[in-house]
C-alpha cells in the first residue's frame, strides 16, 4: 500500500504525494512564524503537480508586472525543463534517452545532466555507496520507479541480478566537454533523489533572475528560501512527524537564505508480509532500508547547487541509518537534524552544525 493518496497525481518523477498531505504542509509552512507582527508585504504564491509531487512558490513583494500568471508561466517553464533533462518518469527525457542507450563508449551529456550526476557521484563517494544514482535497477525492481507498482517482495535472484547492474565505480564522469561513460551497457541511473533539489535551485536561479529577494520555492520537501516572508520574519518550515497518513508537525525550523530538505520513510512504502518497505534502497543488500531511522533534514547555505546537495544528502543519511547517519553529519560538517523511533514514539537528534545554527 502506498501511504499517499493514489491516481489523482501523476507519476511524472518520483514519490507520490496525496494531495492533502502537501496541503496541509503548506499551510503550515504559511502560518509558521507569521502569527503575529505588522502588516503582512505584498505575496503572490502558487502551487501545482510537478515531478509526481507539487511545488510551491511564494514571492514577497514582486516586482512590478509579476502577477500570479506570469510567476505560474515562468515555473512550469522551469519545471518542465527540469523534467526534460533529468526524469526517468519522462520517456524523451535525456537521462531516459541515456539510459536506453546501451553505449559503453564516452557518451556526451548536456552540463546540466553532467551537473546532477556528478552531485550524486560526490555523496556516493561521501556515504561510501549508501547513495547511488545507479541503484534505478533496484528502485524499479522493487516498484519505487516509473513502472507499474507491484507492491511485493521480488524473488532473491532478481534482486542478486539488478545488484550486477548497481554500483557508482560502474560510471565515469568527465567535465570537459561533459560525457559519461557506463561500464556495462545496462547501467540505469535514477536521479530521483536529487530531482527534487535540482528543480528547487533551478527556481531559486529563476527567482533570483527577476530580482527577488525574499522568496521560497518548494519541491515537495526540498526547497530554497531567500529573504523574509510576508511577514518580514524568517520563513517556517514544518518537519512532519514521520507517521503514515497522518499529518503532524514535529518541529518547525526557522530558515533564512538556505537549501532544506527532508527524507522520510512514511509517505512512499508498501506493506507485505507484515513488514514495511520504503523507497530507499541499500545498494549493498539491494533490499529497502529497514531501521528506526524515520526522517532527516538537511539546511546547507543557499548557492548554487545547495537543495540538490541538501537534497541527496538526506537521502544519504537516511540510508546510512542512525549510526552512521549522525556520523556522517559530523564528518562532512551538515546541518543535520534527525527523528528517530523509539519505544515512547520518536525521538530526536541534532548534529554540531545544526546545532551552531539554531543556537539562541
Ligand atoms: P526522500 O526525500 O524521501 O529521500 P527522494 O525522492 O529524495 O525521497 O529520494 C528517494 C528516491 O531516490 C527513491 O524513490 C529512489 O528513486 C531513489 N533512491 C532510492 N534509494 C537510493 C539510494 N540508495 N541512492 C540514491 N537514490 C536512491
Ligand atoms: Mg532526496
Amino acid at each position: 500500500m502506498n501511504s499517499a493518496a493514489s491516481g489523482e497525481v501523476p507519476r511524472l518523477f518520483g514519490r507520490q504525494v496525496g494531495r492533502s498531505l502537501i496541503l496541509g504542509w503548506l499551510v503550515l509552512l504559511c502560518s509558521a512564524l507569521a502569527a503575529c507582527g505588522p502588516t503582512p508585504a505584498p505575496q503572490i504564491e502558487i502551487t501545482g503537480p510537478t515531478m509526481g509531487t507539487y511545488y510551491a512558490v511564494k514571492v514577497v513583494q514582486p516586482a512590478a508586472g509579476l502577477d500570479t500568471a506570469a510567476l505560474r508561466a515562468g515555473v512550469e517553464q522551469v519545471l518542465a525543463a527540469v523534467i526534460a533533462e533529468i526524469s526517468t518518469y519522462e520517456p524523451e527525457s535525456e537521462l531516459s534517452r541515456l539510459n536506453r542507450n546501451p553505449s559503453t563508449d564516452w557518451v556526451p551529456v548536456s552540463a546540466n545532466l553532467y551537473r546532477v550526476i556528478a552531485a550524486g557521484q560526490r555523496i556516493s563517494a561521501l556515504s561510501g555507496g549508501a547513495f547511488d544514482v545507479t541503484v534505478g535497477p533496484l528502485v524499479n525492481l522493487w516498484g519505487f520507479g516509473p513502472e507499474e507498482r507491484l507492491d511485493a517482495v521480488p524473488a532473491p535472484e532478481q534482486v542478486r541480478a539488478a545488484l550486477e547492474r548497481v554500483g557508482y565505480g560502474k560510471l565515469e564522469l568527465r567535465a570537459d566537454p561533459p560525457a559519461l561513460r557506463k561500464q556495462r551497457g545496462d547501467i540505469y541511473i535514477d536521479l530521483s533523489a536529487l530531482g527534487e533539489g535540482y528543480g528547487a535551485d533551478r527556481l531559486a536561479a529563476y527567482l533570483d533572475g527577476l530580482g527577488a529577494t525574499n522568496y521560497m520555492a518548494a519541491v515537495a520537501g526540498t526547497m530554497r528560501v531567500r529573504g523574509t516572508n510576508a511577514k518580514r520574519q524568517p520563513w517556517g518550515i514544518a518537519v512532519e512527524q514521520p507517521t503514515p497518513g497522518q499529518q503532524a508537525v514535529q518541529r518547525i525550523l526557522p530558515v533564512t537564505d538556505q537549501a532544506v530538505s527532508t527524507s522520510g520513510d512514511y509517505r512512499n512504502f508498501f506493506e507485505a508480509d507484515g513488514r514495511r518497505f520504503s523507497h530507499h534502497i541499500d545498494p549493498k543488500t539491494g533490499a529497502p532500508v529497514a531501521q528506526r531511522l524515520a526522517s532527516t533534514t538537511v539546511i546547507r547555505p543557499a548557492g548554487a547547487d545547495s537543495a540538490m546537495m541538501a537534497d541527496g544528502f538526506a537521502t544519504a543519511l537516511l540510508v546510512l541509518g542512525e549510526q552512521r547517519g549522525p556520523a556522517l553529519a559530523e564528518s562532512e560538517i551538515l546541518a543535520a537534524y534527525f527523528i528517530i523511533r523509539d519505544d515512547a514514539g520518536f525521538r530526536e537528534q541534532t548534529s554540531t552544525a545544526f546545532e551552531r545554527l539554531h543556537a539562541p
